[in-house]
């Protein structure tokens, strides 16, 4: 793996016909944010903030988290930094929001949801956001985990505007957010595909599970042409699209995702070299080529073959 990286290029991402794909991470502690800039992350594509809420018997007071988002960005520089608001639930359960015990977590009382519940939560984390980025002088983005309807993706919009936060996107982890991506991307300015949770949710089997492992494998051409249909509303209104599950993360599905029209790529800081260096072996015709080849295959083993051999790496 050390080798592996030294060889790679460094420097922004980019197809081997100059096409630039941003290289971002995904971070959620200071320590992450430390490694993404020494891996050369580009910036950071999901700040996952649960890592100030769990665990804890009252609610970080918003002084107390604008000042811990604002160590993270001072570490990350210049780079912009897409927010997560709070990703909690009965499965990460909150002691201070009293949540009812559920049966189906997974499908509970999660992500955004916990707004109903709680909207002052949601309020005071967009504050500390605002003033964080503020204090540091930071480009960010706000986005919203768990969004599955377009009045979910307008109310969040509405509520980041107010905090003063410009940048204002939803994570599309649910597949009815994938199917209404072109009345979501009317109400908001950037896509953030969550394959992790969208896998789940799409072929109804738990992301946690091993045994469900083949379903869970990016090459399942559903997927991908679910990431299609996504990519294809948020055209319609000039929204942007990246990639922050796991499968961006695998270097040749990494230039699937670039051919079905992602503009970003954020995964966990020891991917990035990998992805960088796959990318800079192929062409945007070539990526083209293998999305297409996925989308048109039957099952996942055949995505692979049909992918590896556009990309030139069945020799
Ligand atoms: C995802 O669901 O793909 C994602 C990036 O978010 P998380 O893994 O934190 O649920
Ligand atoms: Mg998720």
């Amino acid at each position: 793996q050390r080798a592996r990286q030294a060889d790679a290029p460094t420097g922004p991402g980019r197809t081997a016909d100059g096409h630039a794909v941003p290289l971002l991470a995904n971070v959620g502690s200071a320590a992450d944010a430390a490694l993404a800039v020494e891996l050369g992350a580009e910036g950071v594509g999901l700040f996952r903030t649960e890592f100030l809420f769990l665990d804890r018997k009252s609610a970080p007071t918003v002084a107390e988290q604008t000042d811990q988002y604002a160590e993270i960005f001072r570490i990350l520089g210049d780079r912009p930094v897409t927010v997560r608001t709070l990703d909690a639930g009965s499965d990460k359960p909150l002691p201070f929001l009293n949540l009812p015990a559920e049966e189906n977590p997974a499908l509970g009382v999660r992500g955004l949801r916990l707004s109903s519940v709680d909207e002052g939560a949601l309020l005071d984390q967009l504050s500390a956001i605002a003033a964080a980025a503020t204090r540091t002088g930071t480009p960010v983005k706000v986005m919203a985990p768990m969004v599955a309807t377009a009045e979910e993706a307008g109310y969040f919009a509405a509520k980041a505007g107010a905090a003063g936060l410009q940048s204002r996107g939803v994570m599309i982890e649910i597949p009815a957010a994938a199917l209404r991506s072109e009345q979501l991307g009317a109400r908001v300015d950037f896509f953030s595909i969550g394959t992790n949770d969208l896998s789940q949710y799409l072929f109804g089997a738990d992301r946690m599970s091993s045994a469900l492992a083949a379903l869970h494998n990016p090459w399942q051409p559903a997927l991908a042409a679910t990431i299609a249909m996504a990519v294809s509303g948020a055209g319609r209104h000039g929204v942007k699209v990246g990639v922050c599950g796991e499968s961006a993360s695998h270097p040749e599905f990494a230039c699937v995702l670039v051919g079905l029209g992602v503009e970003t790529l954020s995964m966990a800081p020891r991917s990035l070299a990998g992805v960088r260096a796959q990318l800079a072996e192929v062409t945007l015709e070539q990526c083209k080529a293998a999305a297409a080849a996925v989308l048109s295959a039957a099952t996942a083993d055949d995505a692979l073959r049909a992918a590896r051999s556009a990309l030139g790496r069945d020799k």
